[in-house]
């Protein structure tokens, strides 16, 4: 029961994280709500079935698929209102709202997300709510209306949101849009790169490539077009990443209008030319109208009058269904521009009129008095709760120095607390630095045997050369063999042949002299290093070990059963590199071999 009570809130709170899931992995998802979906509907469980379809327009958001996702609403939203399902039915809304603002649809775009907002005060969930909220600010700035958008975004519950990181990330994107809009370039930079850095942590790549985009906007408007290119060019390559067709037109039609500044127009048509038709498929109709004001700037700086003269017809009949007095005023002021081309002059100039018009009614609109009032606002709101951090961390530090300073007692604690500390730390730390060296130990020794592994004898060899090459001492290497292992492992077994291993590894410990050493080099070979050895001593060691090693019974090899093995020396020339002198000690070995086993050779 308890255990019930304590699942339940996270439970009730299971659909956020899978919102997020689902965005950064859209096309598992679109799978796995497919299979939730039919199940739901063959049970007719039509709250969870609801679920499933908000779900599964968020993955199909995320990837791009918009034809999908505005299905996927329509039908999902049938099912919200079936099972009364307020969660599902905001879900479902704000991602309506997301697809009809990429169309221009400003109007429908509205009325979703006011339904948005009302499902979302109805699910009693206050993030859902601060979401559709800052979605509704966003229409706002998309219809123009700065000053509603902004007090929209005053009026939100700080402390709600700003535990939430994708709520967070919103608002300071948003906020940064807007004030774009209204050339107040340094802080919206401000706001977008915390929203960037909020994004990288906790969001998928598809909100990083948004911001990305977003910041290169700001930096190109603000006249910084070296930064604006290089986050345009990071924005296009997660869009590419994550197969965003959507994210790299828009990329790419942003760096196209970069070529154009610099009149670079052949470039700048050709990436034109490549986001065109993806804005067409997705519908996204203010971006194409854009585009095809951005061509006719092409075609009426080259000379091209003709295909100007359509594309400019072709932009103004999308323009017609669009309300966004932004695009008018750029097309009046092309075609005023293609009439002075055609020397038409009086068109030229009707046009110019109505363009100027235009921005400044565009202008005013952004300069309203109400929409710097709640700017400033907005400002000293967001400079109120930093300094309210502040002096609460001052408080709680002043606090802490009172009471020290006030009392002796407390010091006294203090130094006991800081003297176990430091018991307890140091403890830690031998342990740890024990954990460490047996760490370093094991890395180090051969898991069989016992004896250093191919690692360590190779390192012992190449220090050791180095030195004897300072000290002009004399260093000798052996690489050993055991003869025909193979068959003492198909005769006596694999772990009789384990056995011999060991042995050996025991008797070269004990046979070698102090300063030499020796270690296994892998399967039955092992490496001998010797400082100052002749190659009598070489003779006697041979024969030390040959004979040590058939000295005492070995489990599973009868007794009469005589082990041997081969062994190739070799003394180092002064400048030998260390493979140089394995390789000749190899060498050696291997004429053992051939000369019938079971002997020494000397190179
Ligand atoms: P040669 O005289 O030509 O050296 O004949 P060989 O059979 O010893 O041939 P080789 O050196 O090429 O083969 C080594 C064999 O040693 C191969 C493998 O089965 C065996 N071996 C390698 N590592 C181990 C091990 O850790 N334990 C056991 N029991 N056998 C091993
Ligand atoms: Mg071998
Ligand atoms: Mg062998």
């Amino acid at each position: 029961m308890v255990l019930l009570l304590l699942s339940l809130p996270l439970f009730a709170q299971e659909w956020q994280q899978q919102r997020i899931d689902a965005s950064s992995n859209p096309d598992e998802w679109i799978t796995k709500t497919n299979q939730w979906i039919s199940q739901y509907d063959e049970g007719r469980e039509f709250e969870k079935l609801a679920l499933a379809y908000a779900l599964q327009s968020e993955a199909y958001r995320y990837s791009g698929n918009e034809t999908k996702l505005i299905e996927t609403v329509k039908e999902g939203l049938r099912f919200a209102k079936l099972a009364d399902s307020e969660v599902a039915s905001a879900l479902l809304r704000i991602n309506q709202t997301w697809y009809q603002l990429q169309r221009g649809q400003l109007q429908q775009a509205n009325a979703s997300v006011i339904y948005a907002i009302e499902n979302a005060k109805a699910s009693g969930s206050e993030d859902l709510f601060i979401e559709a909220e800052i979605l509704h600010a966003q229409v706002m700035q998309h219809a123009g209306d700065i000053a509603e958008a902004l007090e929209i975004l005053e009026g939100l519950n700080r402390d709600a949101y700003s535990a939430i990181p994708k709520l967070q990330v919103e608002f300071h994107g948003l906020i940064g849009i807007i004030y774009t809009d209204v050339g107040a370039f340094d802080i919206a930079i401000e706001h977008t790169l915390e929203a960037l850095e909020i994004s990288k942590e906790h969001l998928g790549q598809w909100d990083t490539s948004v911001l990305e985009y977003n910041l290169a906007r700001i930096y190109h408007q603000a006249g910084q077009p070296n930064k604006a290119r290089q986050h345009f060019e990071t924005a296009l390559e997660i869009s590419r990443e994550i197969e965003d067709e959507l994210g790299v037109a828009y990329a790419m039609f942003r760096l196209g209008t970069l070529e154009l500044d610099n009149e670079n127009y052949q470039a700048a048509l050709s990436n034109f030319e490549q986001a065109l038709p993806q804005f067409r498929s997705a519908g996204a109709h203010p971006m194409e109208a854009e585009t095809r004001l951005s061509q006719v700037e092409v075609y009426l700086a080259t000379q091209q009058i003709e295909v100007a003269q359509q594309e400019l017809e072709a932009a103004t009949s999308l323009i017609n269904t669009l309300n966004d007095d932004g695009l008018k005023q750029r097309l009046e002021s092309k075609w005023s521009r293609y009439y002075e081309e055609t020397q038409q002059f009086e068109k030229a100039l009707t046009h110019y009129k109505s363009s100027v018009e235009k921005m400044k009614a565009v202008q005013e609109n952004l300069q309203d008095k109400q929409v710097q009032e709640v700017m400033v606002r907005l400002e000293i709101k967001e400079q109120e709760t930093t300094n309210e951090l502040l002096k609460k961390e001052n408080q709680i530090q002043q606090l802490a120095l009172q009471e020290q300073q006030n009392s002796y007692y407390l010091l006294v604690l203090a130094i006991i607390t800081v003297a176990l500390l430091v018991v307890i730390i140091s403890g830690f730390l031998l342990q740890q630095w024990r954990a460490r060296k047996n760490f370093a130990e094991l890395a180090l020794k051969d898991d069989l045997t016992q004896a250093p592994n191919r690692r360590a004898i190779v390192q012992r060899c190449k220090k050791e050369l180095e030195q004897a090459k300072e000290q002009n001492r004399s260093l000798a290497l052996a690489v050993v063999d055991f003869d025909y292992f193979k068959s003492i492992n198909d005769e006596f077994g694999h772990d009789a042949g384990d056995r011999v291993l060991q042995r050996f590894a025991q008797v070269a410990d004990e046979s070698l002299r102090e300063q030499d050493s020796y270690g296994r080099l892998g399967g039955e070979e092992w490496l001998l290093l010797f400082l100052d050895a002749s190659k009598e001593d070489a003779q006697q060691l041979f024969k030390r070990l040959q004979e040590g090693l058939n000295s005492q019974p070995i489990e599973g090899i009868p007794e009469n059963y005589q082990i041997t093995f081969s062994m190739g020396f070799t003394e180092a020339l002064p400048d030998d590199s260390f493979d140089e002198l394995y390789k000749r000690a190899d060498d050696v070995l291997y004429d053992a071999k051939k000369s019938g086993r079971e002997r020494l050779v000397i190179a």
